[in-house]
């Protein structure tokens, strides 16, 4: 077989790729090893509503469950600060029917899926690359996109590097019934036996909804007793282990042949594990950049690599301020809940965070003058009320 294009992965952002290619006129190829797209469906699937529409997916029923108006923290002791946008901000989606919504659109343009099938080798010779499968398929094509995810057999064969192996972290999520939130809001919870990272419980709709638990120890054990502490009520329906990332993401050479994308490159919110959007946009500035490479038109690449030194910054930023964050005490984690709560930042949070241009919007308004003079006010409020709590009789 022929192709502009080989896809490997028919995961979110494999199939994002392949769609973007297929639009800009490629003759592309996806494969993919299970027998379905979008099974087993390993996701919260909770995206901003602003970033999603940059990725250029149409909006549809078929995929939103939900839509949200902000996100209730909870501090290892207890505070709970919430942030409404007053408008819906972001959408909650059932991962399995979006990727197979993508798949479609991918069909429509003239993309082709190879289901069950499963890349094996990737051989360079001359002007072409030669991809192979277990079933014996052998096509030969231009650029081959690796979007295996979390498995990097592919890239450490090829490319002999992966990510940061350590920076993974084990995850169960759970599909459960009866809860009792508002579903117009995400929850997180820091949880001093959860220092890698928080739990999360995001509303399906005001019955079900997604609770997960990430951790490298027993994490059976504090799925249980979160569980046991937070959600003694529910009624577990389904459940799924996977891994989310946590470390820096991987540069990958824009002139090779051999392109990692998407989680197998650590191109992920190592805040939150969240890859869709980020990892989306990175796969699709780099497929638009090939697009134009394959049509002869090189010069024009230049605006879509500053996209992606640009995206990899931000990706590699939020790694840096969370690896500085996830190494604070519980106590200190604590006091900076207090501060921003007391700060009277949370409106401005509320409204002017991104959600995946974490680093660039906290630091645009953490560093703002008045903001300033607000942080430090509470912050020497509090200093001043532990010290009088200290000496009073
Ligand atoms: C519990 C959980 C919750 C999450 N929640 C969110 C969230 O709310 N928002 C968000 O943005 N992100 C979330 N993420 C992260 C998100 O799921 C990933 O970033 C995203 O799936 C990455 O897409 P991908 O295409 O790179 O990889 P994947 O979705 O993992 O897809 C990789 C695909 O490649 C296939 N494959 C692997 N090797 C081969 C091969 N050799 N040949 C053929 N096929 C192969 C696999 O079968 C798989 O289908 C969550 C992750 C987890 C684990």
């Amino acid at each position: 077989m022929k192709a502009d294009v080989v896809v490997v992965g028919g995961g979110a952002v494999g199939l994002i790729a392949a769609k973007t290619l297929a639009e800009n006129g490629l003759e592309t190829i996806l494969v993919e090893e299970h027998e379905e797209i979008g099974k087993p469906e390993h996701c919260a699937g909770l995206f901003s509503i602003i970033n999603f529409r940059r990725l250029g997916i149409p909006f549809s029923e078929r995929y939103i469950e939900n839509k949200v108006r902000g996100a209730v923290f909870y501090s290892p002791r207890g505070r709970r600060i919430e942030l409404d946008a007053g408008r819906t901000v972001a959408i909650v989606t059932s991962r399995s029917s979006l990727d197979c919504f993508l798949a479609e659109e991918f069909e429509r343009r003239g993309g082709s899926i190879i289901l069950n099938d499963k890349v094996i080798e990737i051989c360079f010779s001359g002007n072409h690359t030669e991809v192979k499968t277990r079933k014996g398929i052998v096509v030969k094509a231009k650029k081959v996109v690796n979007a295996e995810g979390v498995a990097s057999f592919l890239l450490r064969k090829t490319l002999k590097k992966t990510t940061e192996r350590r920076m993974w972290i084990p995850i169960i999520q759970l599909w459960v019934r009866d809860h009792s939130l508002d579903p117009e809001y995400v929850y997180l919870y820091f949880e001093e036996y959860l220092p890698e990272f928080f739990a999360y419980f995001i509303p399906v709709n005001d019955e079900v909804g997604k609770l997960g638990v990430a951790s490298r120890t027993k994490l059976k054990t504090k799925l249980d007793k979160f569980i046991k502490e937070r959600f003694p009520d529910v009624q577990v329906m389904r459940s799924v282990s996977h891994a989310v990332y946590t470390g820096r993401p991987l540069k990958p050479d824009l002139d090779s042949t051999f392109i990692p994308i998407g989680d197998v490159a650590g191109h992920v919110k190592a805040s939150t594990g969240g890859g869709v959007i980020m990892g989306g946009l990175i796969a699709k500035n780099i497929c638009e950049m090939i697009a134009l490479e394959i049509m002869g038109e090189s010069e024009s690449t230049g605006y879509r690599r500053r996209n992606v030194e640009s995206l990899l910054r931000e990706l590699d930023r939020i790694a840096i301020a969370m690896k500085f964050l996830r190494s604070l005490p519980t106590k200190t984690i604590d006091k900076l809940f207090k501060i921003i709560d007391e700060s009277s930042l949370v409106s401005e949070f509320s409204q002017k965070a991104d959600m995946d241009f974490q680093f660039t919007s906290f630091i645009k308004i953490l560093t703002k003058p008045q903001n300033i003079s607000k942080l430090l006010l509470a912050s020497i409020t509090g200093s001043l009320e532990t010290s009088l709590l200290k000496v009073a009789p």
